[in-house]
Parts: structure tokens; C-alpha cells; sequence
């Protein structure tokens, strides 16, 4: 009797792990045949488990390409949608430097036309010196936001000087005092949860003037921009859309007053989908708020404001993974996981978030990818500190089970934006390598650091005495 030959369709691993889906960003990974995690920019291709195994871990991948694809994106909708809706406003995107200073994601976005957004004076500092190295022609914008201490200001006058088109935004009594001899453009910050009399802790707000202030001014002619930022992973897209109604409405009144006002900018807050699931997106928000803008604007007879947007998660977070190493394995008695996965690196110290906000991450596999054998786990950072840990809000993360004489790798998705800077040597570990992967190589942007490395930064400077 024939074997009847009962074949089961092999499982889709790149489904399985939520790869090549445009709306979670995942639309540039894959799983190989072999079980191995790869990106692909256009024919080129990366094969992530390769690379770890011949630069070691942890180490961070950049990929430039991403953010010149999903900067290029945002341009294509906005001009688009402007374009079709007879919109006559233009459209900036300014970058907010503070989401990642790295050079190898500022000249990329600089190249694909982003403006700049900085937050203080050091920010500042790295423009200036790209001016100086004539790194960018004069039509890029940089404004300034941040608290104006007097060196900043120094160095906005300094540029502005040389010509730099630079606005400061102004975000409160102070800074217009200090400013109020300043010559070029300038711009307002509103702080829109003010509007919410029954906050009373919100009376004196940080950041931005009430309406009622901003109202009051006495009329400048230098003021062009009308400025709100009001968070950070926006979560639902009528929480994009409201403040938008809520600007517009003193935008309105305002330039009525100040008559030089030509510019909303509503700052940054876009959401990213870290956990894989339906998110708003990008093209239908762009498509919303210019027919919005379009209609308050037509409706009270003024010209369309230009538009700018500052949205850095937005941008950069999908342009980097974190990769680690499971090092040893531990198990749970009692938990919503089997197992502890200690892994070669930390969550507190590269991926800080995790401990700070309780930042949910995109796991997968670099390797054995394609395997049924999977385990419900936690993962252990190897710092000494029992908060070192990503327990995925308390549900597990998915990995393989451990092969003995095989070393099992993951990658944490979405990691490029906030978590440089952030950065900390709890427990002295040192950061992560930091790889770039463009035109189908891989270039050593920073190196693992050294104990001297570290040391150094903690005053160890081989002198002892
Ligand atoms: C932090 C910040 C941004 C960027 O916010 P995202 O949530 O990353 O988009 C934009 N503008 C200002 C003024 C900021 O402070």
C-alpha cells in the first residue's frame, strides 16, 4: 500500500513574526528559508544574523534607507494632498534633532530635504558646525525650541547673522523679553492644555503661552509661526486632529492681530505601531488635516497657512534594531512566562524606555526563526539591577527554545528613536556596537566600547595618582 504522503504547507514564518507589512514598518524584513532574519533595500540584502555573528553583539543596525523612504513618504502625501485639494500653503518638515543626534541619521534626512528642529544650544552647535562645512545650502530652516539660555541665544544671533534661516520660538515672558530686540523671524509656542481652566496645575504652564497671552501681544512684525507640541506616540488619530482645531481657532483671531503670521506648526507626537497591530496612519492623517486646514481656513477668509510638521518617532524609530544574545536561561516557577532569557546586553542602560515609560518592543528571532519549538519567556538585561528586565507589560515574548552549542539571537524592532541619547553605564556595561547598512555594506559607525572606554567617562584616565 502507498504511503499516503500528507505534506503540511510549510508555516509562513513572515507572517508568523508580522514581517512585510507596510503598516507596522515591517514591510523591509523577512525570514529566509533557513530561518534567518533579513532586511532588504531594494536588491540588496542583509542577512542580520551573519552580520551579528561577524561584528558580535549587542550592536545596533542602522538602516539609512528607511528613513530616506519614510521622509520622501511624508513629502510625497502632504505635497499630494495639497496638490489635489488646491491647498496653497507649503508644506516643512523640520527634524527634531532630539530623537537621535546621530550623524548617520541627520545627514541622510538632511539629504532627502528635512529642516531642522533643535532643542538646545548643543543641538544648535552641530548645525552650526554643518554650516561651517557647508553641509547643507542656505534654503534649509532651523528653528529653535527649548528653554533660551543666553548662550543659545548668542548662537541663534550668531546665525542668523551669517544668515542661517533660523526662527526661535518663543515659549514664554522671558524668552520674549530676551528676544524682544531680536531681528529676524520669530515664532509662538501656544501650550493648548491651558485651555482646560480646571487644571490647576497646568496655570503656570513650562512650555507656550495661553491663547488669552498670545492674544494680548503687542503686534510684531517679525512673528511668522504659530507653534504647539503637545506629546509624544500619539495613540488615536482624532488625538492628532483635535489640537489642530483648537490652533486654528487662535490662529485665526491672530492674524487678524499680527498680520506677518503665515505658519502652523504642530510639532511632533505621531505614533508609531511598536506592537504590531492597526495603527493610524500617516497618509490618511496627511489627506484629514490638509482638507481641515484647508476648510478653517477657507471658511474664515484667510490665506492657508504653510505647514510644518516635526514628527521624529514618526521617522526614525524603524530605522534601527537592537540586537542581543541570549546568555544563560533561568527558569520561572510562578509567572506568565517559562523562562528568563538573560541576554548580553540592557534595557536599562540602550533601550531605556523600557524602564522608564514601559515601552512595549517588537521581538523576533535572528536566527532559528522558522522553528515550532518556541517558548513563552522574559528577558533579563545583564546589568546587577532587578528593574534590567522586558517582561512585555507583564504577557512574554516568544522565542525559540535554546540549542545547546548554538548561540540564539533576537532583534528588538524600532529602537532608533530616543534611546541614544538616553543611554546610561549602569553597572559599567558597555553600549552596544553601532553598524550602518547601506548600499548593500555594512560600515562600523561606533565601536563597542572598551572598559577604558567607559572608565575614561568616569575620570579613570590611566593616571592614577
Ligand atoms: C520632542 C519634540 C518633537 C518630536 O516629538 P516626536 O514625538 O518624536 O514626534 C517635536 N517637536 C518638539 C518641540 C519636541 O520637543
Amino acid at each position: 500500500m502507498a504511503k499516503k504522503k500528507t505534506k503540511k504547507p510549510a508555516k509562513n514564518w513572515r507572517k508568523f513574526w508580522k514581517l512585510g507589512v507596510d503598516e507596522f514598518n515591517t514591510q523591509y524584513f523577512d525570514i529566509t528559508r533557513n530561518g534567518e532574519l533579513v532586511v532588504q533595500e531594494g536588491n540588496y540584502i542583509y542577512n542580520l544574523n551573519d552580520i551579528v555573528k561577524k561584528y558580535g553583539s549587542p550592536t545596533e543596525i542602522v538602516f539609512p534607507f528607511i528613513l530616506e523612504e519614510r521622509l520622501e513618504d511624508l513629502h510625497d502625501y502632504f505635497r499630494a494632498y495639497m496638490k489635489i485639494g488646491g491647498y496653497k500653503g507649503k508644506f516643512y518638515y523640520h527634524y527634531p534633532m532630539k530623537v537621535n543626534q546621530n550623524k548617520e541619521f541627520i545627514m541622510p534626512l538632511i539629504s532627502e530635504g528635512a529642516h531642522m528642529e533643535v532643542g538646545s544650544v548643543n543641538e544648535l552647535w552641530l548645525v552650526k558646525k554643518l554650516w561651517e562645512e557647508d553641509k547643507f545650502h542656505s534654503k534649509l530652516r532651523v528653528l529653535c525650541n527649548g528653554p533660551k539660555t543666553d548662550a543659545y541665544i548668542r548662537l541663534i544671533e550668531d546665525l542668523h547673522l551669517k544668515n542661517l534661516s533660523i526662527m526661535p520660538i518663543i515659549e514664554d515672558e522671558h524668552e520674549l523679553e530676551k528676544l524682544s530686540k531680536y531681528k529676524g523671524e520669530i515664532g509662538i509656542r501656544i501650550n493648548l492644555n491651558t485651555k482646560a481652566d480646571t487644571h490647576w496645575d497646568k496655570k503656570i504652564d513650562r512650555f507656550g503661552f495661553t491663547a488669552k497671552q498670545i492674544l494680548e501681544l503687542p503686534k510684531m512684525k517679525n512673528l511668522k509661526l504659530l507653534h504647539y507640541h503637545i506629546g509624544s506616540q500619539i495613540t488615536t488619530a482624532s488625538s492628532v486632529i483635535k489640537p489642530i482645531v483648537e490652533a486654528m481657532e487662535l490662529y485665526v483671531k491672530l492674524i487678524k492681530i499680527q498680520s506677518s503670521l503665515d505658519t502652523l506648526d504642530i510639532g511632533g507626537g505621531f505614533g508609531v505601531p511598536y506592537e504590531k497591530k492597526p495603527f493610524y496612519s500617516a497618509k490618511g492623517m496627511s489627506e484629514k488635516m490638509i482638507k481641515l486646514l484647508k476648510k478653517i481656513s477657507d471658511e474664515a477668509g484667510i490665506k492657508h497657512p504653510n505647514l510644518v510638521i516635526e514628527w521624529g518617532r514618526y521617522v526614525v524609530a524603524p530605522a534601527q534594531v537592537t540586537i542581543f544574545s541570549v546568555i544563560a536561561e533561568k527558569s520561572i516557577p510562578k509567572g506568565n512566562a517559562k523562562s528568563w532569557y538573560v541576554i548580553d546586553g540592557s534595557f536599562m542602560n540602550d533601550l531605556l524606555d523600557t524602564w522608564a515609560i514601559h515601552q512595549k518592543w517588537h521581538i523576533v528571532p535572528v536566527n532559528n526563526a522558522n522553528t515550532n519549538s518556541l517558548k513563552s519567556v522574559w528577558l533579563a538585561g545583564s546589568s546587577c539591577d532587578s528593574d534590567d528586565k522586558y517582561t512585555a507589560g507583564g504577557s512574554y515574548v516568544l522565542m525559540p527554545k535554546l540549542k545547546e552549542g548554538e548561540t540564539q539571537y533576537f532583534a528588538v524592532f524600532d529602537s532608533g528613536a530616543y534611546q541614544d541619547a538616553l543611554a546610561s553605564h549602569h553597572c559599567l556595561l558597555s553600549s552596544p556596537a553601532k553598524l550602518i547598512a547601506q548600499d548593500g555594506a555594512i560600515k562600523i559607525a561606533r565601536k563597542r566600547e572598551t572598559a577604558d572606554s567607559i572608565g575614561r567617562l568616569f575620570g579613570w584616565n590611566g593616571d592614577h595618582k
